[in-house]
């Protein structure tokens, strides 16, 4: 698939998101639950679960910093900046998109920043998918 299309897939997904968290932010779990059943092992599945049909405090934390990181990558789509590595300014593969939709580095610039102790946000970012990706395995 040429990235322009791929790069078009993965803003219909966080479109969606975006709006599936919008609505379980404003009390609506069911959109969060259809998407749940395209996405096994995602991050909201476990808080989902000890929330069930009410959305916890730690719920909406989790919904609330993944949206801030959802628009951001939506902002980024219209700026033309989106897929590029805000340090580097290299394009970040595909596969990295996949995983992380809304990644803005490219890995090595990541693992530099993470050497070096840099944003902690970007770190939040990458444990909660790498605990995906334990999931996903088992
Ligand atoms: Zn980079």
């Amino acid at each position: 698939m040429p990235r322009k299309d791929a790069l078009q897939e993965l803003r219909s997904i966080l479109v969606r998101r975006r709006d599936a968290l919008r609505s379980a932010l404003a009390g609506d779990l069911s959109l969060l639950k259809e998407l749940r059943s395209e996405s096994p092992g995602d991050v909201i599945d476990a808080a989902l679960d000890t929330a069930q049909d009410e959305i916890s405090s730690q719920l909406a934390e989790v919904e609330s910093r993944e949206l801030a990181h959802i628009e951001n990558a939506l902002e980024r789509m219209r700026s033309g900046h989106y897929g590029l590595c805000e340090v580097c300014t290299r394009k970040i593969p595909l596969a990295r998109l996949d995983a992380l939709p809304y990644a803005t580095m490219c890995i090595d610039c990541q693992r530099d920043l993470e050497r070096t102790g840099g944003s902690r946000q970007a770190e939040a970012a990458e444990e909660s998918y790498s605990s995906d990706m334990e999931i996903d395995v088992s």
